[in-house]
């Protein structure tokens, strides 16, 4: 389950920064190695902060493995991936690189989805062709 991070109670609490741990299933279409698949849930760990303006960073990394075809030479191999995952959600609508959120809540759903693209090998290679 991917959690969302309540702005508004947070700042309730005045509780301005945490840290979040959590996997989630990866979007199947967003992979495209033939004969590869995720064979791991994503594993993303995130820190927050949220700013005096509301605007609020989430900083960390995610974590996958893919397994299958070698896109070389087709042997069966397995390659874990770890990548950094960095945003600004903005309390109103997104300009360019940034995120919004509205009624007080951050989800992360969208910028997780474009950071594991972003994660995303063109290709996967055993180790035999990696050293060629
Ligand atoms: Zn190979």
């Amino acid at each position: 389950m991917i959690p969302e991070i309540d702005v508004r109670s947070c700042i309730a609490r005045k509780s301005y920064a945490g840290e979040l741990e959590f996997s989630f299933e990866a979007e199947d279409g967003l992979l495209d190695i033939p004969f590869v698949s995720f064979s791991s849930p994503v594993t993303a760990r995130l820190r927050y902060e949220i700013f005096e303006d509301d605007a609020v960073e989430v900083k960390g990394s995610i974590s996958f493995s893919l397994k299958g075809a070698c896109s070389r030479c087709l042997a069966e191999t397995e390659e874990a991936f770890t990548h950094e995952a960095e945003a600004l959600f903005l309390p109103a609508e997104p300009l360019g690189e940034e995120y919004g959120y509205s009624g007080g809540v951050v989800r992360l759903k969208e910028f997780l989805r474009d950071t594991v693209a972003f994660a995303l090998p063109a290709r996967l290679l055993c180790d035999n062709c990696k050293e060629e």
